[in-house]
Order: C-alpha cells, then structure tokens, then sequence
C-alpha cells in the first residue's frame, strides 16, 4: 500500500504485482484477470482517444455494474481524462442538471439501453453549441484503438479526475471533486480498517451502483489488496443468491436494505441449510443499521456486520473491524480511517466524550470542493472541515455512531431521497393545497416514500396513479414517485407554524398500528 500514486498507477502496479490473479467476474461467469485490466482498458482508452477524449476532456458516463464500466473506469484514468458517472437511477431532472453543474465534453452510455433521449438534454446541447458530445458504447468495449499513439498517463494525484453526485437529498444533486490522492486514501482506509484481502480466498462483490463513489473506491480496494468481486448487473435477491453461491463470495457491500433482502432469502429456504455458505462479512454503508438488524443477520445468516460511515464528499470517514466483538459491530459506523479527523460540535464547540452532536471531518479522504463553489462556503469551516449535515457521537469503543441527520431525508432501498423536491413539484398539483412526502418504514424497501397532503377546495383527492401520473410528466426518477397515499384534514404544526414532520410521521404510524392490529 503506497501512498502518492495515481490511480492508474495503481491499476499498472498490481497488474504487475499479481498479473494472473482475478480481479472482475461478470454476473455470467466473464473473469478478468489484473494484467488484462491493465492491458485492455489501455486499448480501450486508445479507442476513445481516436473519439477524440484527450487528457483533460470532461467525460460524464451512465453505465450499469459490469465488467465493460470497471473497464471505463480504467480507460478513462488511463487518458487522464475527469469522470463523471452518472447514476443510471437518475430520471431527466437528475442527469440533465448533473451535466449542467460538471460541463462534460462527452457523455457516454451503452448502446443496449434507451436513456437519455430528453428533451432538456437536447436543450441543453443547443445552449452549449452540441456539448456535450453523445457517445454510445457497445457492450463490449471497442478495443481497436492503437495503444502507442496514446499520450503519457497523469502523473499529479493530486488534480480533480472524478466527479460524483450526491443523492440531491437537498433538492438538486451536488457535483463533488475528487481527486486520485482521496480516491485511493478511501480505499486505503477501508482496506486497513477493515481488514480486506487479508483471508487468502476473499471474493468481495458489487451489487451497488458502481456510479456511486462507493464503486470506485471499492474497486481501488481491490486493486491495493488483490481480491477478485463479482459484479452484479441486475440485482435481484434471489438471483444474487444464486450468483453469490457460484462464485463462492466470501464479502458483500451494499446497504442495510440489502442486508435485509438476504435475511429475507434464508428465511425462506429449507430449515438446516445456509443459502451463502460462503459469505463471512456484510460490509456495506450508506444508510442506518439498525441493531436489529446486525442481530437478524447475526442470527439468520451466521456472520456478523460491519458496518460503514461516509458520503459522497467524503467517502471514507468511518470503517468497521469484522474483529471487534458483536457487542461493539451492532452499534459502530466505524473506526475513523487514517488520516482523517472526526470531531462533533454543537453550537461551535466540541462536545463532551460520547455526547452527540453535528459531525464534522477533516483529511485525506475529504473531497476538494463542489463543481459549483457558492457551495463550498456552507459546507466547509474556514479551516478545512466539512460539516457533514449529520448526528452523531464517539463511543468509548472508539467507533463512530452516526445517530441521525440534520436535513430531512427518506432512504429507500439504500438510496437517498430529498422530500423536499417531491413536495415542491407536488404543490403544483391543482387538487392539492399542502403536501408533506415522509419515509415510512417498509420491510422490502427499508423506507416507502409516502405523500400526505390536504386537498384544495373544490377538488377531488387526487389518487396514487394521478400523483405517479403528475410526477413522471414532471421527469423525476421512478424512486422518487409515492407508493402511498394519505390524505389528511389538517397538518400539524410546530409552535412557529411550521409543518411538524415528526408528529406527521407518529400519527400515521399509529394510524397503521391501529389499522393492522
Ligand atoms: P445531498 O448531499 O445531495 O443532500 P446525500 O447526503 O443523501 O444527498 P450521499 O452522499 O449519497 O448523498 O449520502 C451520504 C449520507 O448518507 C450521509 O451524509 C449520511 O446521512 C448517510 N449515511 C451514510 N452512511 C451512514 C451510516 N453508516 N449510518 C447512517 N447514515 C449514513
Ligand atoms: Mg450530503
């Protein structure tokens, strides 16, 4: 593990280091191998060298988890080129308003997909003279292109080459800056911490997004510590399984939803056998983990959980130990990783041991800005520490307990939604006078996405599909669309006259405590 590297650096170094050994396995059984990692994304990057990407293009890709985007990845570091992948999940307010804030040159999807096809898009490519450029790739990778004529790779790790999205739990997603050097120290962390590779026939796996920054520090782990991960296309709970069980996958990341689904797939299996009798650790993040949670898995599966903290602006900032004691893990977002400072603060100043408060990261891992500066001043204390929006305290084990957040959020499925651009669009609606969008806990999803609103005068209440209906027209992604829908006479409010989202929230619990029992 050598620091000051760039990220291609990384990728030539361990081709050299163990060249036979695997690294990618596709959902479909495709291995490929640390040397051919190297050698082939440098013929794809000759390839779209000859597409005119050069050391410096800007390049925004949308791309599923599979081998061809672990690939890109690869091809694009090796030009030198800034990167921007796009969340696939992302509907056209979304994608558009993610190019806008980077100002990508190219932009790149696969050919078997139909995404894209907006009209905004097109808008914008007319306000900005055809940029970006649309470039649709073939599932395999064009590997034709002539690898000597290629420039140098990069030599600075310290230049921005990615650019991530946060989930827009705020309204609009955040462009984030990254550059190789906090790339590779999250990886570095999360291998240290968590004592990846160091079980000689690890194999990890990617069922997550691999457009969220999660992806390529993941894949940086992999290549610092030379373990091999299935990358899974389309998850499905019982087709992962299955895929888990072939590749014998020994570590899992995804989020606590994902943990649940697997819960879910023993359960319902024959008694005194183990679906993945293979899988040591679930090492995931992104979203709470409830206690109850670590037990069931604790119990259903067999194998503990440890259990991340971090963001797109810092994605490594707390990394759990699969060595701690199940006392420790069930509570713990982690130890903080080298090279990075936690402290919590509340009105200005520390608090005392083990209290809560706002959490706030300085270091190695920490982000270099957003692609839109009028946003740095909010996030980032004049001395270099960017405050989280999270709660949180240290325990006395050390580990970070993330407790909650500052900002209204609902997690569906381990992805961040914001109510608060639902709503806004929602209070369009004629037959609506007020709407409140809460997260309701929900087994499948972790949170279901529900909208309760008052109903304007004069108007019917507007029914699930005519809202799905209005919102879809509206472009926003299927996830952010309701799943319920509540209608209410009145919203209860906070002494200053505010809506009071927590009473919202209890009301409706107890409304479907009472309609259950
Ligand atoms: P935006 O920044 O656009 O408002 P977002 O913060 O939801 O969106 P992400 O960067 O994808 O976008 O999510 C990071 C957030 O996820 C963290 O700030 C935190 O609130 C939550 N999170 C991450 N890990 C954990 C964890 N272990 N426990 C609880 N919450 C977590
Ligand atoms: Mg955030």
């Amino acid at each position: 593990l050598q620091p000051a590297e760039t990220f291609w650096g990384v990728v030539a170094g361990r081709a050299d280091t163990t060249p036979d050994g695997v690294l990618l396995i596709g959902d479909d059984g495709t291995k490929v191998t640390f040397a051919e990692y190297r050698d082939r994304s440098e013929r794809i990057a000759a390839s779209l060298a000859e597409q005119g990407i050069t050391p410096g293009s800007r390049v925004a890709w949308q791309l599923p988890t599979r081998i061809g985007s672990a690939l890109l990845i690869a091809a694009l570091a090796r030009i030198g080129a800034v990167q921007a992948p796009v969340i696939p999940l992302f509907g056209e307010r979304e994608t558009v308003a993610a190019l806008r804030t980077s100002r990508v040159d190219f932009v790149l999807v696969p050919q078997d997909w139909p995404g894209l096809a907006y009209d905004s898009l097109q808008q914008l490519r007319e306000d900005r003279q055809g940029s970006p450029e649309i470039i649709a790739l073939p599932r395999d990778l064009p590997e034709s292109g002539e690898v000597q004529s290629l420039a140098p790779p990069p030599e600075s790790p310290e230049e921005v080459r990615w650019i991530y999205f946060t989930s827009g739990t705020s309204g609009t997603p955040k462009g984030v800056q990254h550059t190789d050097s906090s790339i590779l120290a999250a990886a570095r962390g999360f291998v240290l911490n968590g004592r990846l590779g160091e079980l000689p026939d690890e194999v990890g796996s990617i069922p997550f997004p691999i457009t969220h920054v999660g992806g390529v520090v993941y894949l940086s782990s992999m290549l610092l510590s030379g373990f091999a991960s299935v990358l899974i296309e389309v998850f499905r709970p019982d087709t992962a399984t299955e895929i888990f069980r072939r590749h014998r996958v020994t570590l899992s990341g995804g989020s606590t939803v994902f943990y649940t689904m697997l819960v879910a797939q023993q359960r319902e299996a024959e008694p005194g056998t183990r679906v993945l009798p293979d899988l040591r650790l679930l090492k995931g993040g992104g979203a709470p983990c409830p206690p109850a949670v670590f037990a069931a898995v604790r119990s259903e599966l067999g194998i503990p959980v440890a259990h991340d903290y971090g963001m797109t602006e810092c994605p490594m900032i707390g990394v759990a130990s699969p060595l701690d004691s199940d006392d420790v893990l069930a509570e713990s977002d982690g130890r903080p990783v080298p090279g990075v400072e936690v402290r919590i603060m509340e009105n200005g100043v520390p608090v005392s041991p083990g209290a809560e408060g706002d959490v706030e990261v300085r270091g190695v891992t920490v982000c270099r800005g957003y692609t839109d500066p009028a946003l740095d001043a909010d996030a980032f204390t004049a001395d270099g520490w960017y405050r989280t929006g999270d709660r949180g305290r240290i325990r006395s084990s050390g580990c970070i307990e993330v407790t909650g957040r500052l900002k209204d959020v609902i997690i569906r499925k381990g992805e961040n939604i914001s109510p608060l651009e639902i709503e806004s669009l929602l209070s369009q609606h004629q037959a609506i006078d007020e709407v409140a969008v809460i997260g309701l806990p929900d087994i499948d999803r972790g949170e279901r996405v529900c909208a309760v609103l008052t109903v304007a005068s004069g108007q019917q209440a507007p029914s699930l599909a005519d809202i799905a209906d209005f919102l879809s027209k509206a472009g926003i992604m299927k996830q952010k669309i309701p799943e319920q829908v509540e209608v209410v006479s009145s919203m209860p409010r906070s002494g200053v006259g505010k809506l009071a989202k927590p009473a919202l929230r209890q009301q409706l619990l107890t409304k479907m405590e009472t309609s259950t029992s």
